[in-house]
């Protein structure tokens, strides 16, 4: 080969390789690369099934609707509990907690359940209540007997929000702290997540409802048998939406969103669920980082999963965490950074670059 074709071929290859490098971090098509979950696995369509979401200032709940294109307010059913213990409002919103309705997956018509049913199920002798209702329909703010409506405001929109019963936690003179509020915050702790349940726990004076929005979910079991009774993969994606929302609104990062087993002796949504559930949201982060609050993960991505993984595999064991994996089809899932500076490689061929023009 002629030294001056070699040169040429040299320069070229130089060229490529710097411009890989330089342009990396500002293009997204390129950080993306790095991230992307396999197009055809569930996690990819989970997260390509999300709605964006928002919440006004007075506490609506918003969601982009395709047909209107533009945002408009979903539908909102509330329970009875008001109408015996009149609403007031959160003192602050530190935690948004994921729950299921514990009703089964399908009803007896063989059709998914409904927020519809989730908020008349509230109104038993318990009088419950809760901010939001996910269930596995496409949003839509239409009422309609046999359909779902994907999000509902089950409580009435303010700001601060009002106050749902959803968990009615707190520090009780006679049984002490919940177990498992405490070994959450503790592992937590431990593996270098930061977490406002320590403060939480320490402060006598505060039940969980009062600093907590809470979100009830259509169905039942989903860790316990898992992987047999998963909800649609659109509830999730619903389920996701929701929270980039509230996450937004009230400034709160991954580590912030609880499932109730985290913080009280229940079975829901259960750990499985919790991992799947921030696996996906941190890889929407990573898509779609409008949907969120900066700094969201409260970490760099890798150091995310990392953490994600130490802590799901402290709870349900390794086998329990690829189970998790497996599941959402990303199994060989692995987070690299994207390339941040100019290969090293190329420093000393800069000058051919001028050669090419
Ligand atoms: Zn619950």
């Amino acid at each position: 080969m002629e030294l001056s074709v070699f040169r040429k071929m040299l320069s070229l290859l130089c060229t490529v390789i710097l411009l890989l490098g330089v342009l990396a971090p500002a293009n997204p098509a390129l950080a993306r690369a790095n991230t992307l979950l396999p197009q055809d696995s569930r996690a990819a369509t989970i997260l390509s099934l999300v709605t964006p979401m928002r919440i006004t200032e007075s506490g609506v709940l918003e969601y982009f609707d395709q047909t209107l294109k533009g945002f408009t307010p979903t539908g909102l059913i509330e329970s009875h509990r008001h109408l015996i213990y009149p609403y007031s409002p959160v003192k602050q919103v530190d935690f948004f907690i994921i729950h299921y309705d514990a009703f089964p997956n399908l009803k007896a018509d063989g059709k998914p359940g409904t927020v519809q049913n989730t908020v008349a199920n509230l109104n038993d002798i318990r009088m419950a209540s809760v901010n939001y209702c996910v269930d596995s329909y496409p949003v839509t703010h239409n009422i309609t007997e046999k359909k779902g409506m994907g999000v509902i405001m089950a409580t009435l929109p303010a700001n601060p929000p009002f106050k749902a019963r959803h968990t009615a936690i707190s520090i009780n003179s006679e049984k002490g702290l919940d177990l498992n509020s405490q070994n959450t915050a503790d592992l937590m702790i431990r593996l270098g997540i930061s977490t406002r349940l320590t403060v939480f726990n320490k402060d006598k004076t505060k039940d969980l409802d009062s600093v907590s929005l809470g979100v009830e979910q259509s169905g039942n079991d989903f860790s316990k048998v898992f992987p047999l009774n998963m909800p649609p993969d659109r509830e999730i994606a619903n389920l996701l939406s929701l929270t980039a929302a509230v996450a937004t609104a009230y400034d709160l990062k991954i580590w912030d969103i609880l499932g109730h087993n985290e913080v009280q002796q229940k079975p829901d949504p259960g750990n499985e669920y919790m991992t799947i559930l921030r696996f996906l949201l941190a890889n929407l982060y990573l898509q779609q980082r409008e949907l969120f609050p900066e700094g969201f993960l409260g970490d760099e991505p890798a150091a995310f999963f990392a953490k994600l993984k130490d802590y799901a595999t402290n709870l349900i064991g390794e086998s329990g965490y690829q189970k998790a994996l497996k599941w959402l089809e990303a199994e060989d899932f692995r987070y690299s950074a994207p390339l941040q500076k100019r290969l090293p490689i190329c420093k000393k061929y800069k000058r051919c670059l001028s050669e090419l023009y």
